[in-house]
């Protein structure tokens, strides 16, 4: 019998177990469903669909090339997987394992219907190292702190090897209400997503050459350079990971053998992914509600005029500007900045984290429920392992530490350029003949009043 391949998150060839066993079982009719419906608010945003259109486009490919067509389909996944094993024969689904909550339930639903059909859903690992109902802490519990987390998963060793890719896979022929790409309809209508090639390669290919790229010269001094937003110094790997592109077992594998010095402090950011999805798996509200409660009674000040000022990048403090517009422009923001610009919209501006979060979401190539949700909150006091609620990042100080000759604020905020560097993250010091000629808003807020405003919010959750 042919045997369906359910493509999610998993757009690869390589080191794929849900088709490898789709292999095994018979020929393989390969699928890809955008099912808005049942990811409600969290079906991808805009640059996540831009991701994905191109991403489909490669992974299309390479499945032709191989001998099984990708069959195409929009709708209810809850529906049309059944009636697609139905109608050609198929008595397995096989598909990487999802963590988000609605996919989960989905996914229960789907293998009854299945059932009732004489098929099965096997589920794969395929986008994370640990499965978060398999890794449990000594006491037997969920982990709710990073550090033992990741060494519980240091001590697993090493990840098994990752699967070669197929070269020749039998196929059938797609099924017949296939649609084509351009019927997904996926790309932004605009033309906001222009400058994003000039970063990004989605597919495959792309994250196999950016790993090539990044290791192993870069990772030698990742250590160092993970830090200045102004340099590439990380791996711009997280919207290929995100997809799944690339299986976060083949990225351990290739920084162990580029054997270079950065490579545990590289994986351990990798296990900050894994341990998002541990978190999102084992608290299902993460996306939404604050895991510690008394933050339910945080006192937002939610400002309509506050957000957008943020979103565009016109706060008139240039690190915050420059990673709003990095986002805008590129569908991606550096960690550091990610950091202080989250930092500075939550306890500077008082603004709800979840309105930050739906911003990334939509923003984003590698918008992620677990790492989105779980850095969020872990910004604003409210994870389980979070920052502090007393560190206000001082972003004027932030930007003199990561990037104090101004070469990340001088690209993205282009009219500050020539400002001399002891003034480009405070230019609201010039002198005013200088100042006349930067057309730069002044600070939204003044630091110290946002700072007190802040401890003033968060003492008050003590009461
Ligand atoms: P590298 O430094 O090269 O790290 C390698 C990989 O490790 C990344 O690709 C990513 O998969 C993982 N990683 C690194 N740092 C983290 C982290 N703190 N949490 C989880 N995973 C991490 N990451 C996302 O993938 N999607 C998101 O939607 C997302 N939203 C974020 C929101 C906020 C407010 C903050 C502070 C961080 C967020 N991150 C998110 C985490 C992090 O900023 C990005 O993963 C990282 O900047 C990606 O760049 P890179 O691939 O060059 O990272």
């Amino acid at each position: 019998d042919p045997a369906i391949l359910w493509f999610r998150q998993d757009l690869r060839l390589a080191d794929n177990p849900a088709l490898v066993a789709a292999i095994a079982a018979g020929p393989v009719l390969p699928v890809y469903i955008l099912d808005d419906d049942a990811a409600g608010p969290w079906a991808p945003g805009g640059a996540g669909r831009w991701w994905l259109h191109h991403s489909l486009a490669s992974l299309g490919d390479a499945l032709k090339a191989t001998g099984a067509p990708l069959t195409l389909l929009r709708g209810r996944a809850e529906t049309l997987i059944p009636a697609l094993a139905q109608s050609v024969g198929a008595t397995q689904v096989h598909a990487g394992r999802l963590v988000e909550p609605f996919a989960r339930e989905r996914d229960h639903r789907i293998a009854e219907a299945l059932g009732a059909v004489g098929a099965t859903l096997t589920l794969h690992t395929s986008s994370l190292i640990a499965e978060p109902h398999r890794i449990r802490s000594g006491a037997g519990t969920p982990f709710a702190v990073y550090t033992p987390f990741s060494r519980a998963i240091f001590a697993l060793g090493e990840p098994d090897a990752p699967l070669p890719a197929p070269k020749r896979i039998a196929g059938v022929p797609p099924a017949p209400d296939s649609l084509t790409l351009d019927a997904l309809d996926l790309l932004p209508s605009r033309d906001w997503a222009d400058a994003f090639p000039e970063l990004w390669t989605p597919g495959e290919d792309g994250a196999a050459a950016r790993i090539k790229r990044f290791t192993p010269k870069a990772l030698r001094s990742y250590g160092d350079d993970r830090n200045a937003p102004g340099i590439a110094g990380t791996s711009g790997l997280s919207p290929h990971l995100h997809w799944g592109e690339v299986s976060p077992r083949q990225v351990w594998h290739a920084a162990r053998e580029a054997g270079a010095e950065g490579q545990d402090t590289f994986l351990k950011e990798i296990l900050w992914r894994e341990f998002s999805y541990h978190l999102l798996w084992h608290r299902p509200e993460l996306p939404e509600t604050p895991l510690r409660k008394e933050f339910e009674r945080f006192p937002w000040k939610r400002d309509a005029k506050l957000l957008r000022a943020w979103q565009r990048g016109q706060t008139g403090y240039p690190i915050v500007d420059a990673g709003m517009r990095q986002l805008w422009t590129h569908g991606w923001m550096h960690n550091r900045v990610r950091m202080i610009t989250a930092s500075f919209l939550i306890k500077h501006l008082l603004q709800p984290w979840q309105d930050g979060a739906a911003w990334f979401w939509d923003t984003l190539v590698d918008a992620d429920l677990a790492s989105n949700s779980a850095s969020w909150q872990w910004v604003a006091g409210s994870g389980s392992d979070a920052a502090p609620y007393f560190r206000v990042f001082n972003p004027i100080l932030q930007g003199e530490k990561f990037d104090g000759a101004g070469a990340y604020v001088r690209r993205y905020v282009p009219e500050l350029a020539a400002l001399p560097d002891k003034l480009i993250q405070r230019p609201w010091e010039a002198p005013p003949e200088l100042r006349a000629t930067v057309d730069y808003p002044a600070p939204i807020i003044a630091h110290d009043e946002g700072r007190a405003r802040a401890l003033a919010a968060f003492a008050s959750l003590k009461g």
